[in-house]
């Protein structure tokens, strides 16, 4: 049996910060106890004492990571990635299925994708599936073999090994997954109204005018009809026009199963500072104009967005640097997984939004979106992972420094308050900020929904 035991004066636990001694045994949170607590420890129990000035949080869940490995290992692969995520406080990512090779639409290349994960997993990772024109129909060997849910655009994905789907094919998905019960996350840009193929020059402008809010205001409406329709659970990805938010509050309200997330880039960027042919800003859709940013605090605090993701979605160097800086020709992607508290917490120091409001939306909100148990709390029974943060750590990114593959980063020589020192993973720290990084072997595990679903469904008997 192993024992750690962490103390701290504010640990996140029953949704706000209190003094608390929290015991994991083997890998399981046992017991949260009084901070003056004195738990029967047996021999060789570690104790880790959280210093004042830090507070210990649930391990961070990441449902929107693009690690790209096989195929694409030279954009990002599992090693790289699981490390930034160590570093960036997070225990549980959930793959994309694109951009890998092949991309993740059947259930032997979901095998192909576990198979390259697990020598390297330095976190726990979960895999969602694609559902593409190819796979329509025959979505459930895929689910049956334990992917979270499916993804799909309805817009042009960038790769051409991923293709969209019409109406008729998000129709046809949202159908099966409800079958499922499965769940459909759509990436929400209309093609219809995106303009501008190939060069778009430089300047930001363009680029931001060729992806119009209206792109995906009208391809959330289309996820909301179909959702409607057939009773699906349905998860709108990194929203960035923040006028679609009404819209989906409503459905909700009329009871259709919809969430939506953003991401750390849509919070803290803004449209107007992006300079000429600075390509590492490039992502889709697109980063907005400063007011659209102050709308979506709005709807994070009015509890209309769901969770906040990374999209963290690298290329190489090339890529981003393609066209020279030329919005239209650059990779589009942020590799944002490594500094996603620290940069949204930032933000939130200067409008005022205390960290207890930000918490839910990186730990049980994107649990909730991929259907993950047992992560992102600190309570009995919940999986050991823990994240010791620093909430008046400030320091400067360096994009050079951040451990995923390629040395990019939005957040380059940006002044962030507040960082990860500490990472646990099932008790074990895997990351010490003082004490040499990304700390061990790989300990990550492979995280399957099949097995989820079977401890419910044993459970229920
Ligand atoms: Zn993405």
């Amino acid at each position: 049996m192993t024992r750690v035991v962490v103390r701290a004066e504010r640990t996140f636990t029953g949704g706000a910060f209190r003094p608390a001694t929290v015991v994991v045994t083997d890998g399981v949170i046992t017991d949260v106890l009084p901070l003056d607590a004195t738990p029967d420890v047996g021999a060789g129990t570690e104790t880790v004492d959280v210093p004042a000035d830090a507070v210990l949080l649930p391990g961070l869940v990441d449902s929107h990571v693009h690690v790209n490995e096989p195929g694409r290992t030279e954009w990002e692969g599992f090693a790289s990635a699981t490390a930034a995520a160590a570093a960036g406080g997070v225990t549980t990512i959930v793959d994309m299925p694109l951009n890998s090779l092949p991309p993740t639409t059947t259930a032997e290349a979901l095998e192909i994708k576990r198979a390259a994960a697990a020598p390297s997993a330095r976190v726990d990772v979960g895999f969602w599936g694609g559902a593409v024109p190819e796979n329509r129909g025959s979505l459930a060997p895929l689910h049956d073999a334990g992917a979270y849910g499916f993804k799909c655009f309805l817009s042009p994905s960038g790769v051409p090994e991923f293709g969209h789907l019409d109406r008729p094919g998000l129709d046809a998905a949202m159908a099966e997954v409800a079958v499922l019960g499965s769940r459909l996350i759509v990436h929400a840009e209309d093609p219809d109204l995106l303009h501008g193929d190939g060069a778009l020059g430089r300047g930001y402008e363009a680029f931001l005018a060729s992806r119009p809010a209206a792109s995906e205001a009208a391809a959330i409406g289309s996820v909301v009809a179909a959702a409607r329709r057939t009773g699906a659970r349905a998860h709108v990805l990194h929203l960035s026009d923040a006028a679609s938010l009404p819209v989906i509050r409503e459905a909700r309200a009329d009871g259709v199963a919809l969430t939506v997330e953003t991401c750390p880039h849509y919070l803290t960027l803004v449209a107007e500072e992006i300079p000429d042919g600075a390509a590492e800003f490039k992502c889709c859709p697109p980063i907005r104009a400063a007011a659209n940013r102050d709308l979506l605090w709005a709807g994070l605090l009015d509890g209309t967005v769901d969770a906040i993701v990374s999209d963290h979605s690298p290329s190489t160097v090339e890529l981003k640097g393609a066209g020279d800086g030329d919005f239209g020709l650059a990779w589009g992607g942020i590799s944002g997984l490594q500094v996603g508290l620290s940069a949204v917490w930032t933000e939130a120091r200067t409008r005022g939004v205390p960290l207890e409001r930000l918490v839910p939306l990186f730990t049980t909100g994107p649990a909730a979106v991929a259907g993950l148990e047992g992560v992102g709390v600190i309570e009995p029974g919940a999986v050991g992972h823990l994240t010791v943060f620093g909430p008046d750590d400030a320091f400067v990114v360096d994009a050079g420094a951040l451990l995923h593959r390629n040395p990019v980063s939005a957040y380059d020589h940006r002044p962030l308050v507040g960082r990860v020192r500490r990472t646990l993973l099932r008790g074990e720290t895997v990351f010490d900020l003082d004490g040499g990084g990304v700390v061990g072997h790989p300990a990550g595990r492979l995280l399957s929904a099949r097995a989820a679903r079977t401890t419910v469904a044993a459970g229920g008997r």
